[in-house]
């Protein structure tokens, strides 16, 4: 294995939040991390505390939006490193409104960071992951994905297309050593849940079984366990992290 005894991750959407802690993680765990995202500085300050507290990693800037820069971005990983070992699909972005004012624009742009990008980035990572007979595909979808949410019917479809595509990998890599599985979160204190009116964001926790918004770290800890050796014999499946949101 390169780097010689770790595994290569890619974690999309790593400059903040969930996918930051994730990149934090996977380090900790002993992956060579590569953070992707737009904000150079704010990526190099993750790496920088990566590095600082021993870990393996680097950053590279791609806007996911762009599917042509997405396949680059795993071109050069694997030719960089050889292979990579770990894919997560963690980027998302919400553009809210009612059905009847979403514009195409909002519609598409939704689709393009929270689906297509992913579903490129599989298909590049798939063939030299099928080299390797090893791989970990988990990507983060949402509870949205899972019971709808009025207002994120871009972002509810995406989600929910994350989840059927992922199944399929499941289906199509397994025979091949690679799982797909999906991480759905629910209320994650973030800058995505800080954009929110507060109100509801004290009101929906209070209605939780456990009464309080999940932390980064927790979604983090639930894609390093899929991530691990120990996963090995779970494909295909929807962890939902979500305080008992839905269940
Ligand atoms: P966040 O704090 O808003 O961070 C989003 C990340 O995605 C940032 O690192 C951002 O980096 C990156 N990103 C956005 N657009 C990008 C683009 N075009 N190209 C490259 N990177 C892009 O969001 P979060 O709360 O951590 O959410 C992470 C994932 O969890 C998302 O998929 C989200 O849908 C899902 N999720 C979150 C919650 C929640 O309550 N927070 C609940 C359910 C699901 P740059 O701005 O630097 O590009």
């Amino acid at each position: 294995m390169g780097n010689e005894n770790c595994r290569v991750a890619v974690v999309t959407g790593a400059s903040r939040g969930i996918g930051s802690a994730i990149a934090q993680r996977l380090a900790a765990d002993g992956c060579h991390v590569v953070l992707v995202a737009r904000d150079e500085a704010k990526l190099a300050a993750v790496v920088e505390s990566i590095t600082s507290a021993g870990g393996k990693a680097e950053s590279r800037v791609c806007d996911l939006s762009d599917s042509g820069a997405v396949e680059a971005l795993i071109e050069k990983t694997v030719e960089d490193h050889g292979r990579v070992d770990i894919l997560v699909n963690n980027a998302g972005i919400n553009r809210d409104g009612l059905i009847l004012r979403m514009s195409d624009e909002d519609f598409h742009a939704v689709l393009a960071v929270n689906l297509t990008a992913a579903f490129v980035a599989c298909r590049t990572v798939a063939r030299p992951m099928m080299r390797g007979r090893w791989g970990r595909i988990i990507n983060i979808s949402s509870v949205t994905g899972l019971v709808g949410n009025p207002g994120q019917a871009n972002y509810a479809a995406a989600k929910a297309g994350v989840i059927g595509m992922t199944k399929t990998l499941a289906k199509e890599l397994g025979s091949k050593g690679i799982t797909a599985n999906v991480v759905a979160p629910g209320f994650i204190e973030t800058d995505m849940t800080e954009a929110m009116n507060e109100e509801v964001l004290v009101e929906a926790a209070k209605r939780l079984p456990l009464r309080r918004l999940g932390r980064a770290e927790e979604i983090a800890h639930a894609v390093a366990y899929l991530a691990s050796e120990d996963a090995g014999y779970v494909t295909g499946q929807v962890l939902t992290v979500d305080g008992g949101m839905v269940c």
